[in-house]
């Protein structure tokens, strides 16, 4: 699944292609994504796109005419087309720019979101993102910001560092790879953490997400990032999906366990 660096990669990638110029044309199938495909989308076709931006793991594509909100979902990924081809099965929606270029959205599982947010709203106090976290590479996510957000749960900790009204954008694997570079076992109770032990985990929370984010997003199945490249991140995993491999830091093998449904690695002895 695509998490926040891979979309972070995604927004750099498309940005500048579609600012400053004018959506020609706007195509979508009639299979629905998350939500159907709102049929005033096609307002958008004649704007200028003023801006592209991110929130969480929404792209944000501002124009005259109203906002484009892209949500990638489990497998959806955006491609710049120079000279597209035939549309394949999956995909689903594509703008065509002045320029001639092509952004085509393809998305095996169709988990992914295509919206559009009208010109007199505000997209970031639209329901998709009003309820949304701080953004954990923003002065917003202040080591305070973690704790109280910390305080305010009582499951576990990797549970609520996932939990997007937290911190936004801190997916199942960078979880447990956060939490293993804080030294912090993933099922402490939330609300047990120290002031100090929030504020190494926000460090950490910010190191390794600008890290994956400068080395464009991490390998993921069918993850491609905008110029249709993958991401190379896996070296930098200590911990997930090594179960049963030896701690870079310690030598004892990682364990595996289950929180809230999803896989957790961790070292036994490093993380407390
Ligand atoms: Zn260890």
């Amino acid at each position: 699944m695509p998490e926040l660096p891979e979309v972070e990669v995604t927004m750099r990638g498309v940005r500048p292609v579609l600012e400053g110029e004018v959506i020609e044309d706007l195509w979508h199938d009639d299979k629905k994504l998350r939500e159907p495909f709102s049929p005033r989308l096609n307002e958008l076709i004649g704007a200028k796109v003023a801006n592209v931006s991110r929130r969480a793991k929404f792209i944000l594509v501002g124009t005259d005419k109203g906002t484009l909100l892209v949500h990638l979902g489990m497998t959806g990924h955006l491609s710049i087309l120079r000279s597209p081809g035939e549309r394949l099965k999956h995909d689903h929606f594509e703008l065509t720019m002045g320029s001639g270029i092509v952004i085509r959205y393809n998305d095996a599982r169709r988990f992914g979101l295509v919206a559009f947010i009208p010109p007199d709203t505000d997209p970031l106090l639209s329901d998709y993102l009003k309820d949304l976290g701080p953004e954990p590479l923003s002065d917003a996510f202040t080591p305070k910001v973690l704790y109280e957000g910390l305080q305010r749960h009582k499951k576990s900790v990797k549970q609520a560092i996932m939990d997007a009204s937290v911190v936004v954008g801190v997916g199942n694997i960078y979880a447990s790879e956060v939490l293993f570079l804080s030294k912090i076992r993933p099922d402490r109770r939330s609300d047990q953490l120290s002031f100090e032990e929030c504020r190494v985990l926000r460090e950490n929370i910010r190191s390794v997400l600008a890290l994956s984010i400068s080395k464009g997003g991490t390998t993921i199945i069918n993850f491609q990032n905008a110029e249709g490249k993958m991401g190379y991140f896996v070296q930098n995993l200590n911990v997930y999906g090594h179960k049963g491999e030896k701690c870079p830091v310690c030598g004892t093998p990682i364990e595996e366990m289950t929180l809230g449904q999803r896989s957790t690695y961790f070292c036994p002895r490093c993380q407390k």
